[in-house]
C-alpha cells in the first residue's frame, strides 16, 4: 500500500464500491429488497393440482416451470410447485409447452 493520502482514499472508495456490489451491501443501502417466499409468509401450500389457477403463474408463457429466481418461492415451495405443476401436466390439466 502506497503512503499517499490520496491513493488510500482512492482504494478505499473502490474498496466500498466493490462490497457495495454484493448482496447484504446493496440491501444495506435499501438498493434490494429482500424477498419473501409468497408461502412461507401464508403458512404453506394449501391446494392441491386440481387447482392450477393458483399456479399457473410460476409457468412462463411457453409452459415452462419458472426458476426460483424469477417466482421468488424458497428451495422447499419451489419444490412442491413443481411436483404440483408436473401432476397438473400429467393428467392435462396443464400442457408441457405452449
Ligand atoms: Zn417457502
Amino acid at each position: 500500500m502506497r503512503g499517499k493520502k490520496g491513493g488510500l482514499a482512492l482504494r478505499r472508495e473502490s474498496e466500498y464500491r466493490k462490497t457495495a456490489r454484493n448482496r447484504k451491501a446493496k440491501e444495506q443501502l435499501g438498493v434490494v429488497r429482500k424477498r419473501f417466499c409468497r408461502y412461507c409468509k401464508e403458512g404453506g401450500i394449501n391446494f392441491d393440482y386440481k387447482e392450477i389457477k393458483r399456479f399457473e403463474k410460476f409457468v412462463s408463457e411457453r409452459g415452462k416451470i419458472l426458476s426460483r429466481r424469477y417466482s421468488g418461492n424458497c428451495a422447499k415451495h419451489q419444490r412442491k410447485i413443481a411436483a404440483l405443476i408436473k401432476r397438473a401436466r400429467f393428467l392435462a390439466l396443464m400442457p408441457y409447452t405452449k
